[in-house]
């Protein structure tokens, strides 16, 4: 049964917590809204700014507290910690990012122990299958962004690239949140439809501009983020609504297909690391990763992806 008065605790006030606030607050997805930073002032700010739009959206309770804050919270989404500055990968974050969830996991667990922890700060795959090991949730209830927000990228380029509603491109990109992400070009579609078949343009080049064309698209989903982060410090507008879908899946409990960062195991030999690929979300959290049957090539990189960041969690001192 989904619940009369959800509430969701966020985890980190800052560009990716706060527009998260916002675009949750206007979702009306949420009655209860809880944001916890260790910069208090900060959190107090952002719910103050929130709350002041609340005769323009939906009834909601927003506030700042500490960590008690999360008790009884449906979900706990945590965006805290390092983000990329200029020239950082996400992997460059992952000691200081893991030794902050070895702080906050312990103490989102004693007030929230029946939540789903929606895992959003970067490496995302990385801290998802710290998240899972440290809190000892069922896998079900750990989930990571994974590459929501990377197939959104991917399918808005094809949707600009074809002339199409992004919202009727089939496409997804899977594996690493992060540099060794791949797209599945083998099953993506319009309208049930093989790319190169639907598309003019691509319909009139030749097999090695359609190659091209293609590649041009993946480098650009896969270099947004340097690039945005050049351009303006930080994503956040794309990634918040990323979130509030993941969120409306779990609340509504719509069983929605989506490419979070879950743990694998027995899949094209890969097992035990987080990665995204699609699957079911409702409303206890993943209820199964789909098993995509995959071209060789996207086979040998995915698990490539998997052992590069096997490899990255074998090195973490916790
Ligand atoms: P930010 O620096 O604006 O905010 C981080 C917040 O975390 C700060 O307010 C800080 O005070 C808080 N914080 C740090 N340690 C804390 C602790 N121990 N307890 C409570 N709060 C703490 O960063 P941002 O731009 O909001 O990015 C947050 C994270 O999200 C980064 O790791 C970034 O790389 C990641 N991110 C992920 C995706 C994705 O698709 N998964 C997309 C964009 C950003």
């Amino acid at each position: 049964m989904t619940n009369t008065k959800p509430k969701v605790a966020i985890i980190g006030a800052g560009n990716v917590g706060s527009t998260f606030a916002f675009a949750l607050l206007t979702s009306g997805l949420a009655r209860e809204i809880v944001i916890v930073d260790r910069d208090g002032k900060k959190a107090q700010g952002e719910c103050m700014d929130l709350n002041h739009g609340l005769s323009f959206t939906h009834p909601s309770q927003v506030y700042a507290a500490g960590f008690e804050g999360c008790a009884d919270s449906d979900i706990v989404i945590i965006t805290a910690g390092a983000r990329q500055k200029e020239g950082q990968t996400r992997t460059d974050l992952v000691q200081a990012n893991a030794e902050i969830f070895k702080l906050i996991i312990p103490q989102i667990i004693s007030y929230a122990p029946e939540a789903i922890l929606l895992v959003v700060t970067n490496p995302v795959d990385i801290l998802t299958y710290i998240t899972l090991k440290i809190s000892g949730f069922p896998k079900r209830r750990v989930i990571g962004s994974g590459t929501v927000l990377d197939s959104s990228r991917f399918r808005y380029l094809i949707s600009e690239h074809c002339h199409v509603d992004p919202r009727n491109v089939h496409a997804y990109i899977i594996g690493e949140h992060g540099d060794t992400e791949l797209p599945v070009w083998s099953n993506a579609n319009i309208g049930g439809m093989k790319i190169e078949q639907f598309c003019p343009t691509c319909k009139e080049f030749d097999s090695c501009r359609r190659t091209k064309a293609l590649k041009r698209i993946f480098d650009e989903v896969k270099n947004a983020a340097y690039k945005i982060i050049e351009a303006k410090g930080a994503t956040y507008y794309a990634v918040a609504l990323a979130l509030v879908k993941i969120t409306e899946a779990i609340l509504r409990d719509q069983n929605s297909v989506l490419p979070v960062s879950t743990l694998i195991s027995d899949y094209y030999g890969i097992d035990d690391v987080c990665l995204g690929l699609p699957s079911i979300v409702n409303r206890n959290g993943v209820e199964q990763f789909l098993r995509l049957a995959l071209s060789d090539e996207e086979e040998k990189r995915l698990r490539h992806s998997a052992e590069t960041l096997k490899d990255i969690i074998r090195r973490i001192i916790l």
